[in-house]
Formats: C-alpha cells, sequence, structure tokens
C-alpha cells in the first residue's frame, strides 16, 4: 500500500510517501517569510503553499522513488489550522485523487500527532491502548484519552493560549526571536530554573492556562528593568530556565492528575513543544517517580509533516474510510 499526504495546516508545506507504515519520504518546506512578523502570517502562508505544493509533491516520490502511478491513496489534512492554508492542500489532493482516480482520505491534524507514535521506525516503541496523549504545539495544549486509533476522547486542554505560544510570547517579551521555544531551550540549561519564582496558574480539573503567566512575566520583568535597565542581558539565561522551569511544572501536574483519574499510566507526547529537553527530562523522571511509561516520537514527527498524516492515511485505507470529493476543508474541526 502506498500512501502520499499532503500537510498544510499552518506554515509548513510537507509531503510524505508512505509504503506499508514505513516512511519513504518526508519533505517539509518551511516559511521562513514569517520571522520578519513575529508570527504566521496567514495570507502569506497560503500564498507561499501554492509556490511550493508542487514542488514539495515531486520531491516526495522522487525521494520515494516511485511514480504516481503506483500510489493507493492521497491523505491530506481536513483541519484544524488556517483556512487559507488548508484549502491549498484540500484541493490539491482532490484534483489529484480524481486525476489518478484512487482514494482520497481526509485527515484530522490533531489525531495525526498522536498516531504519529504509529509509524513503523526501529528503535521506536508503541504505546499500547488504552494510552494518554499529550499534544504540546504552537496552536494546542490537549490531553487525550486514547482508546483506539479512531476512538479519542479530549480530557483536558488549553482555555487561552497553547503551551508554545506560552513559550514564544515570553521570549519576545525577552527579545528572543520567533519562535522563541527552542532558544529558551537551549539557554535554559545554562540557567539556574529556581532563580525566579513564577506562580502557576490555578485552573481546575485537567484543563490548562497559559495566559496569566505571560503577563506575570511582564511585570516581573517590567519591574526589574526599571531597577536595572540591563536586568535581561546579565539574567537571560536564568530567566529562560525559570520561564521553562514552570511551564514543565504545571504539564507534568496536569499529566499526574490525569494518570490518577483514568488509572492509565503509558503517557505519549507530541507536537512540536515535545522537542523540548527539559520536558523529554521530566517524562523520564516520571518514569521512575510514577511507574510512567513514556513514549517521545522521532524528532521530525513531533513538528508539522506529512508522515503523520500518511499513517492516519494508511490506517483508514485499510478501513476503506474514504472521502469523497464533496469534502471541505475545516478550520476548526476537533478530534
Ligand atoms: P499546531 O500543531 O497546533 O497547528 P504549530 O504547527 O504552530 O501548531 P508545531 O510546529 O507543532 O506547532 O510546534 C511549534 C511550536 O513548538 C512553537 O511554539 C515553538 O516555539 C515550539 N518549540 C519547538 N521546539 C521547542 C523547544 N525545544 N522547546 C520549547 N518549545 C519548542
Ligand atoms: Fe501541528
Amino acid at each position: 500500500i502506498y500512501i502520499l499526504a499532503i500537510e498544510s495546516s499552518c506554515d509548513d508545506t510537507a509531503a510524505s510517501v508512505m509504503c506499508n507504515g514505513k516512511i519513504l519520504s518526508n519533505i517539509v518546506a518551511s516559511q521562513k517569510i514569517h520571522e520578519a512578523y513575529g508570527g504566521v502570517v496567514p495570507e502569506l502562508a497560503s500564498r507561499a503553499h501554492q509556490q511550493n505544493i508542487v514542488p514539495v509533491v515531486d520531491m516526495a516520490l522522487k525521494t520515494a522513488e516511485i511514480s504516481k502511478t503506483q500510489l493507493s491513496a492521497i491523505a491530506f489534512t481536513r483541519g484544524p489550522g488556517l483556512m487559507g492554508s488548508l484549502l491549498v492542500g484540500t484541493s490539491f489532493a482532490k484534483s489529484m485523487a480524481y486525476g489518478l482516480d484512487i482514494p482520497l482520505i481526509d485527515v484530522n491534524h490533531m489525531q495525526a500527532h498522536i498516531l504519529a507514535h504509529f509509524i513503523e521506525e526501529d528503535g521506536f516503541k508503541k504505546p499500547p491502548f488504552p494510552f494518554l496523549a499529550m499534544t504540546i504545539s504552537g496552536g494546542h495544549t490537549q490531553i487525550v484519552k486514547v482508546n483506539s486509533y479512531f476512538d479519542m476522547e479530549v480530557i483536558g486542554e488549553t482555555i487561552d493560549d497553547a503551551v508554545g505560544e506560552a513559550f514564544d510570547k515570553s521570549g519576545k517579551l525577552l527579545g528572543l526571536g520567533y519562535p522563541a521555544g527552542p532558544e529558551i531551550d537551549r539557554r535554559a540549561a545554562l540557567g539556574n530554573p529556581k532563580a525566579f519564582a513564577f506562580t502557576k496558574p490555578k485552573v481546575d480539573g485537567l484543563n490548562f492556562s497559559f495566559s496569566g503567566l505571560k503577563t506575570a512575566i511582564l511585570y516581573f520583568i517590567q519591574k526589574q528593568v526599571k531597577a536595572n535597565p540591563n536586568f535581561i542581558e546579565e539574567h537571560l539565561n536564568d530567566i529562560c530556565a525559570s520561564i521553562q522551569y514552570t511551564i514543565i511544572g504545571i504539564l507534568i501536574d496536569k499529566l499526574k492528575l490525569a494518570t490518577k483519574q483514568t488509572g492509565i499510566k503509558h503517557i505519549a507526547i507530541g507536537g512540536g513543544v515535545s522537542a523540548n529537553s527539559g520536558i523529554r527530562q521530566a517524562l523520564k523522571n516520571g518514569e521512575q517517580k510514577f511507574g510512567w511509561t513514556t513514549y517521545i516520537p522521532k524528532f521530525e514527527y513531533t513538528t508539522d509533516n506529512a508522515a503523520m498524516i500518511a499513517i492516519v492515511g494508511h490506517l483508514k485505507y485499510l478501513e476503506g474510510d474514504y472521502a469523497d470529493q464533496s469534502i471541505m476543508a475545516s478550520a476548526r474541526l476537533k478530534i
């Protein structure tokens, strides 16, 4: 079974070819243009997708060394995401499937972040059902109870900012470039996580909130800079370490509560923020401290990519679960 998958939900144009659950190619064209604006500009993203999609798909087929006539089906991201971006991938996938007269398969991007754990990959174990998935990215923060491939229940999510935004917005306050997550991570390793204390938000149950933290950091910095104009430069690594420590504390507290409420101790993470070395370490500690078994996918399957769309396409293909040509992109698609 050969699946071609297309992902265009935000600012990365991606295509991947999968053969029986194994990745043959995984191409991502990232859009640099947004860096100058400190965030993704939807209209520019959509235009860049239009420019990238043909060469990216072409490269995915070439790298996989297969011809388009060998494809069994085409999978694409239907949502959630930016409408203008989703439309490019959706229209492209629909026309290509129609032209080749092969099945078209719609994929939910957030399900794909979770099912990325089922890509056949040497050295990576797959979580057993049921497991808890925590998706942490630039647009989402969710804890999902995964009963089977397509039976998933969101048991907690953010009520305001996503955790990736918490990293990026804090970084912006410190004058770091966009996205700031990776740099905060690097600097955190060089700083003291207990140098400064930020209060954690109080949100009941398994939901998250990050906007209060951003405000707390803003006031803290304003106050310090008033007293010492060089405060940020002098303490940047310590500030980064303290911010990261606070964010990780929030995530781990909620995971502890989720394992307690569900009795499930298998925890899989996904989304761009799962690249964070502090979170990886905290999960590993959880294995010893709380008896968790944790699952972290290969790095290129955690940020936005089409390989994760391909595995969902593959699993839906096995079930004969196809879309028809009337399907539309859906910006607010839910799990
Ligand atoms: P979504 O998947 O919800 O549509 P997205 O596409 O913006 O959102 P991803 O590409 O999965 O999200 O992740 C990007 C986010 O991950 C950014 O906010 C970035 O700062 C953050 N990030 C990446 N690497 C790290 C890291 N090492 N530490 C912390 N955050 C990181
Ligand atoms: Fe994503």
